[in-house]
């Protein structure tokens, strides 16, 4: 298996689930640049290189790309130290980051046999269904993705704090969200990775065991 995986896909697609249990059953590193930039501002940093970043987020924006290498650079780092895989989640959304990683994986050592990339690919319409009902634990950041299963839970089934509604899983934010970082700003990613022979992409659109179970059986050829 590829000790680099690149989960990409439209808001809501599934990839941060998907990432999770790639992280647990592998026991590979998840690197979720969302979340980084949430515990960052948790953080309230003092900075004025990052002054508006966080109003970014929270309309949908993407952050400035020299904000996510910072971040996602330093922790690829801890893991590959140790000689732990990783599965990169979100952490790349533009052409300009696809290859600011690649100069990274270069400096690593790491070549293209190292890199699979999958995207998890849905319809605008499910984004915005899936985003609008999903829910965020307050307390440790935990996306309890709405299904049949996860309906009924009222606390967070990690740490047990109270669920409540992502600030930015909101329609007006959500169709911002899309039009930056859906399908159509993707295609050229998608580009680039077919051409340099590591991408491969799996029906978002079925359940989540389903996508697992395609997901593991791409991951073990
Ligand atoms: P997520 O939790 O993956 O939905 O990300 C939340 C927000 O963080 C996004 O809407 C962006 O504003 C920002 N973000 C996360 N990853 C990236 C990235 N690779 N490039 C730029 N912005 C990002």
């Amino acid at each position: 298996m590829q000790p680099i995986i690149i989960l990409m896909g439209a808001p809501g697609s599934g990839k941060g689930t998907q990432a999770k249990l790639i992280a647990k059953a592998y026991n590979y590193g998840h690197i979720s640049t969302g979340e980084l930039l949430r515990g960052l501002e948790q953080e309230k940093p003092n900075d004025p290189k990052i002054e508006g970043v966080f109003a970014d987020m929270k309309k949908g924006v993407l952050v400035p790309d020299w904000l996510i290498y910072d971040l996602a650079f330093k922790e690829m780092d801890k893991y590959l130290a140790k000689g732990q895989g990783v599965v990169l989640d979100g952490a790349i959304r533009n052409l300009e980051q696809a290859k600011a990683y690649q100069e990274y994986f270069l400096t690593k050592g790491l070549q293209l046999t190292d890199i699979l990339v999958l995207e998890v690919s849905i319809t605008e319409g499910e984004s915005i269904d899936r985003l609008t009902k999903r829910r965020t634990c307050s307390d440790c950041g935990e996306i309890i993705p709405w299904s049949s299963d996860t309906k009924s839970i009222t606390t967070c089934p990690r740490c047990g704090g109270e669920l409540l509604t992502r600030q930015d899983d909101n329609i007006v934010t959500i169709k911002a969200r899309i039009e930056e970082q859906g399908n159509e700003v993707l295609k050229p990613l998608v580009g680039y990775y077919q051409q340099l022979g590591v991408f491969a992409a799996v029906d978002g659109m079925q359940s989540i065991e389903e996508v697992w179970r395609q997901v593991d059986v791409m991951l073990k050829k």
